[in-house]
């Protein structure tokens, strides 16, 4: 047999994290790697974070699982909490982004089939998205080599150029039921949805009584700088997936949408064996009580706006190697002029420094969200020694 145990799906590379203290990773042989990838944006407190560790030993010792037969004082709470920080007024949780985000599509299409019309069922979504690896959140996208062996892939979905608000309408038909969209699109290469582009889908969602679909998977949990990247644009989704930060490193995803959208989600109309068990309940519960405060919201900021501006200086001194400086808050990417990944690997074996690399020809910066003046200080070291060290392969 020559298959692994661990079904081959993901090109691992030789580091082999078994334990994290705050923003570091330590290897099997001892190596410390500083993290500004934090699993893919997912461990926002970084990784020894005492409040999140607490509340889930603590749930663990009392109670870690029920059935969604009976009621969930947990879950009710992390609900009405999450109901309080934004637009939605209701929630069903998921333990993944791809999850919450079929959760999304779901919700989407039952808001018009529930009011009888059975025809309006397609999603318009864009260009280089990720929204997960289902078969309904592949489809959802128009990335090929996220389809090859999987077909048929399923139907209602047209995709369109991100930001291109007229190919948006041209788009749009009997069919459609709304949009779905990345703010900022994470794995697509960190490229950022204008404001005059999401306030026109807003607009056009509103004028054709259309759903306005928000996956802020990546983006969402004080990543760019507000609770959710939403509020940036001023306006407001009727559904929206997250995931990811959410939990802290705990699988935990939810749906949220407003009232009127979720008309669709009624008595059997979906469901999750662990969605929402206590024990996720309680990890989501002390993420945003560490993360939901306009202290910690103003600091991811200015720790944005602060790396960005040293970004910005850096790449100057490398022009051969570097395009620009995109993204929010603590999500951002470095837009190169070589393919990402050799540099990423460079930074990763040579210096000891784990970044994510992404489409676009962009590497993406995703550090906690608690990094502090020493981890900021040492990125910056690490970066710089290994731009000044980097021979890109020859292709
Ligand atoms: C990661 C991601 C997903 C999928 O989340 P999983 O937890 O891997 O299922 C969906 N949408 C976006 C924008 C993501 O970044």
């Amino acid at each position: 047999m020559s298959i692994t145990p661990l079904m081959p799906v993901y090109p691992r590379s030789g580091v082999r994290p078994v334990r994290g203290e705050h923003c570091h990773l330590i290897d099997e042989d001892g190596t410390r790697y500083l993290d500004f990838a934090a699993g893919i944006a997912v461990n926002i407190l970084g990784h020894s974070h005492p409040g999140l560790i607490g509340a889930i030993q603590r749930q663990a010792e009392t109670l870690m699982h029920v059935s969604n037969l009976y009621g969930s004082p947990q879950g009710e709470a992390l609900a009405a909490r999450l109901v309080d920080l934004t637009f939605a007024d209701t929630v069903f949780f998921t333990n993944s982004g791809a999850e919450a985000v079929e959760c999304a599509i779901k919700t989407a299409r039952a808001y018009h089939q529930s009011a009888g019309n059975d025809d309006k069922f397609e999603l318009i979504t864009f260009a280089n998205a990720f929204h997960g690896r289902t078969m309904a959140t592949i489809s959802a996208s128009n990335q090929e080599k996220m389809h090859k062996g999987f077909a048929p892939l399923l139907p209602g979905f047209r995709y369109v150029e991100f930001g291109d608000l007229e190919g948006v309408k041209a788009a749009m038909g009997p069919n459609t039921a709304g949009f779905l969209i990345e703010p900022i699109q994470g794995e697509g290469g960190i490229r950022t949805g204008t404001d005059e582009f999401i306030t026109g889908l807003r607009q056009l969602a509103d004028e054709n009584d259309l759903m306005l679909v928000f996956d802020e998977v990546q983006t969402g949990v004080a990543r760019t700088g507000t609770l959710y990247a939403y509020e940036q644009y001023g306006i407001e989704p009727d559904i929206l997936a997250t995931a990811k930060g959410i939990g802290g490193g705990f699988p935990l995803g939810a749906c949220l949408a407003t009232e009127k959208a979720a008309r669709g989600m009624t008595f059997g109309t979906h469901g999750s064996t662990y969605g929402g068990n206590p024990l996720a309940m309680a990890a989501g519960m002390a993420v945003l009580d560490a993360v939901a405060n306009d202290e910690f919201l103003a600091e991811v900021r200015e720790k944005g706006e602060r790396i960005r501006t040293r970004l910005e200086q850096f790449i100057g001194n490398y022009p051969e190697l570097f395009e620009g400086v995109r993204g929010k808050g603590l999500m951002l990417g470095l837009r190169m002029k070589v393919e990402p990944r050799p540099f990423m690997q460079h930074l990763r074996d040579s210096h000891q420094l784990l970044t994510v690399a992404a489409g676009d020809q962009t590497l993406r910066i995703l550090p906690p969200l608690v990094i502090g003046d020493a981890e900021i200080d040492e990125f910056f070291d690490k970066l710089s020694a290994g731009a000044a060290d980097y021979r890109h392969p020859e292709s």
